[in-house]
């Protein structure tokens, strides 16, 4: 029997999340004993809802009969969940020897910062870090704070640690790119939904992550994560729900006046059939990912912004109907475009809003847009280096003026560009 190696009931996790408070106390007052522990090779072990003096002799490859005695226990059918007990003496190599407790650590908040981060990056959870440092059940951190980090919790025999969960950034904002970042102690099978929207979770080095396009339009507030977590090797399942709060984008209005001899083009039937060509394009989902690191921009030198991403818009005055999906920059015409990022051709044809357009896929839900050009110097398939030109820039289309409209989808839904050029993913 492979005593290292643990096999971790959800079943358990359940309960132990119900206990959670209480846990996270007994942990802090063990790792406090363990510290003070004379003998190295001394294990102390917390009750676990479920537990038998039988099942902890199994799983400390000892005897009941020994555990009675290093424990002094007048009835051994009466132990109760939290109550520690010595284990006693190993049999050679049999009993995971408990680490030697290092310091605990003190740790600035910074900005963003959030209790599900600081747990997942120290490797202890959010109650446990709670406990440690006497926060309230709902207190929040805030940059400036000094937090007491425990010793990693996976070092202490009898608190299996559920999956760490974080989301970056935090909170969330309208239009931003959001990742979700999930890490167990062995390999996971994970299904999440977010906004109504199925994550697609990718393993990178024993870690997964997901990305979620937070739209323009979805109301500040709170929401929900939910993540269904199997444990590969067991089987064993749970559900896991984190709060995700959403807050304002700080977008403006803006009245667009539309030339008379472009108005055809604001046609209803007309703007619906080009989206649903474009909007297909954007649903395709490759599995490579072919960017890396920080996206470039779409231009070289000086950039001038003539409007942002986001922008709430109305046409020759009328209701404020729809958002600027993309960034625009003020070009002259016949300027370069580049590709911000490695991808893949996925559309070069002219369109009657958008006027000669480019789609590029980066994979994996990724996408980028390149409209109003007046040359396409690339062909559909075709794979495209960062940095490579993709065409000329120009006044195609619904177009006010010569500029470049850029635009990005994160499993089609539109985000800021500006985002990717700032913060690598994942
Ligand atoms: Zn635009």
């Amino acid at each position: 029997m492979a005593v290292g190696k643990r096999t971790f009931a959800f079943a358990r996790f359940l309960r132990l999340a119900a206990l959670g408070l209480a846990l996270a106390l007994l942990y802090v007052l063990t790792a406090v004993v363990v510290a003070q522990e004379p003998t190295p090779e001394a294990t102390l072990y917390v009750v676990q809802p479920g537990d038998t003096l039988f099942s902890i002799a199994q799983r400390f490859d000892t005897t009941v009969e020994a555990l009675v005695a290093a424990n002094s226990i007048a009835d051994p059918s009466l132990i109760r969940v939290g109550q520690k007990l010595v284990i006693p003496s190993p049999l050679p190599e049999s009993v995971p020897a408990v680490e030697q407790v290092s310091q605990s650590r003190i740790h600035p908040v910074r900005a963003g910062e959030t209790l599900p981060f600081l747990a997942f990056r120290y490797g202890a959870t959010v109650w446990v870090l709670r406990a440690v440092n006497e926060l309230g059940p709902l207190a929040e951190v805030r940059p400036g704070q000094l937090l007491e980090i425990p010793p990693p919790i996976a070092e202490h025999p009898g608190v299996p640690p559920l999956p760490t969960i974080m989301t970056q950034p935090a909170p969330g904002v309208q239009g931003q790119t959001m990742v979700v970042k999930v890490r167990g102690i062995g390999p996971l099978q994970l299904e999440g939904l977010l906004l109504d929207r199925d994550l697609w979770f990718i393993e990178e080095g024993g870690e997964y992550w997901a990305l979620v396009g937070i739209g323009v339009l979805t109301a500040p507030g709170s929401y929900s994560l939910t993540l269904r977590v199997t444990e590969a090797e067991s089987g064993d399942r749970i559900t896991m729900q984190e709060p995700v709060t959403v807050t304002e984008g700080g977008f403006t209005t803006y009245n667009i006046v539309v030339p008379a001899d472009r108005q055809s083009l604001l046609d209803p039937a007309l703007v619906r059939a080009e989206q649903a060509r474009v909007n297909a394009v954007f649903a395709q989902v490759s599995h490579t990912r072919q960017w890396n690191g920080l996206f470039g921009y779409p231009l070289a030198g000086e950039l001038v912004t003539s409007s942002p991403f986001g922008q709430r818009r109305s046409y020759n005055g009328g209701p404020v109907s729809s958002y600027h999906a993309g960034h625009d920059y003020k070009v002259d015409e016949g300027t370069p475009v580049l590709a911000p990022m490695t991808g893949t051709v996925a559309l070069a044809e002219p369109l009657q809003v958008r006027g000669q357009a480019v789609i590029l896929d980066h994979g994996l839900g990724v996408m980028s847009g390149f409209w109003h050009l007046s040359q396409i110097d690339v062909q559909v398939g075709q794979v495209v280096g960062k940095g490579q030109v993709i065409g000329l820039a120009g006044n195609t289309g619904l177009s006010t003026g010569p500029h470049l409209h850029w635009e990005m989808r994160v499993f089609g839904v539109p985000v800021n560009p500006l985002q990717w050029t700032q913060q690598e993913f994942p």
